[in-house]
């Protein structure tokens, strides 16, 4: 296959990209590194099979020739002080981005996926979260930039398909991890694994009471593959199905990590989604999908990358 697939130089777009190349298909990769990383671009190129145009998908798409099998277009901040950092970028990138792909994929007969987000449901009411749910989202809060894009980009996604008959999917992802995250990417699991191997306290936020459940990346890239084989337009949650709360997840690290570091207590940001748990029961019948990788399977192998890279202090090392 011949995919393009934009945010290439972010933490689930390499993984994903390192994937097809595997499999053996040719990837085009599009990335601006707003919040990408410039080292998996360089691994990736050093691959046959991988091309990779810089820019940025708001403003366009870069002129393909030939046709396509897949648009994937996961590029968005994903972190919150990322997105919060810029919130224009990412409400563009949701809105112009996703349009951009759906008529690149329309124009060259490509499939499309849509990377969108368990934020979709804001700070649910009903839990666990099923795809029927529509969610508590606040449309102006500081969260709003990247819920209401993505919201958005579910949107013009269906609408893609329903009008103009465009052959789609939706993926709803929920809280994931793994190695080639930023260390400095500011998620709880990039936090608290780097303040441990630095020897710092852990920054639990508010009471440590909101809960989140955590998938290991290629979890996540095995249910992605699993959707793109079958013909489903509706969004479908992959996600992790342990909840736990973030002041056990910082004794969890803590043990595995320096369990002489402390933990210090610090303000709960704005708006902070108080319970997060997908319902998988679409891809468990649809995909026959779970996760198999246990969050101490998956943050050992985190671990070990993220202290690969303190000791060296260079470049990402290789999966
Ligand atoms: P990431 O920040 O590591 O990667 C996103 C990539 O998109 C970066 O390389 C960034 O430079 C690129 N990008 C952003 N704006 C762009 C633009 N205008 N043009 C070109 N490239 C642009 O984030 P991630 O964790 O890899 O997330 C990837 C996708 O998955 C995002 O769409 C995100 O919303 C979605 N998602 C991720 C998670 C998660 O837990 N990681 C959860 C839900 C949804
Ligand atoms: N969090 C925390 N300490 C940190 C960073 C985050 O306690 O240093 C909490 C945050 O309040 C949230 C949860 O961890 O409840 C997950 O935050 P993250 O930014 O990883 O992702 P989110 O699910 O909020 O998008």
């Amino acid at each position: 296959m011949r995919l393009l697939l934009t945010g290439s130089a972010g933490f689930i777009g390499s993984h994903l990209a390192a994937h097809f190349l595997d499999a053996g298909h040719d990837v085009i990769g599009v990335d601006n590194y707003l919040s990408g990383q410039p080292a998996h671009t360089e691994r990736l190129l050093a691959r046959p099979g991988f091309s990779f145009v810089q820019a940025d998908v708001s403003l366009g798409l870069p002129d393909v020739t030939g046709p396509l099998d897949w648009v994937l277009h996961f590029a968005s901040p994903a972190s919150p002080p990322h997105y919060q950092q810029f919130p224009v970028e990412t409400l563009m990138v949701g809105a112009q981005g996703t349009q951009h792909a759906l008529n690149l994929a329309e124009r060259t007969g490509a499939r499309f996926m849509l990377a969108s987000t368990s934020e979709v449901y804001g700070d649910p009411l009903v839990h666990p979260q099923p795809e029927t749910y529509w969610g508590h989202a606040n449309p102006n809060g500081l969260r709003s930039c990247y819920d209401e894009a993505k919201r958005y980009a579910e949107a013009i996604t269906m609408a893609y398909h329903r009008a103009r008959d465009l052959d789609t999917r939706i993926i709803r992802i929920f809280n994931t991890y793994g190695p080639h995250m930023r260390a400095d990417d500011g998620r709880v699991v990039t936090n608290f694994i780097n303040q441990a191997l630095a020897g710092e306290a852990l920054t639990v936020q508010g009471d440590g009471q909101q809960t989140r459940s955590f998938q290991y990346v290629s979890d996540l890239i095995r249910g992605i593959t699993r959707l793109m084989d079958v013909t489903y337009h509706e969004p479908v949650n992959l996600g992790g199905t342990e909840a736990i709360t973030m002041q056990r997840f910082a004794e969890v690290v803590r043990q595995l990590v320096n369990p002489a570091v402390p933990i210090r207590f610090v303000p709960l940001a704005a708006d902070d989604p108080r319970q997060r748990q997908p319902d998988i029961t679409v891809a468990r019948t649809l995909l026959d999908w779970t996760p198999e990788v246990s969050l101490d399977d998956g943050l050992r192998r985190t671990v070990a990358y993220f202290r690969q890279l303190h000791v060296q202090g260079g470049p990402p090392p290789s999966l």
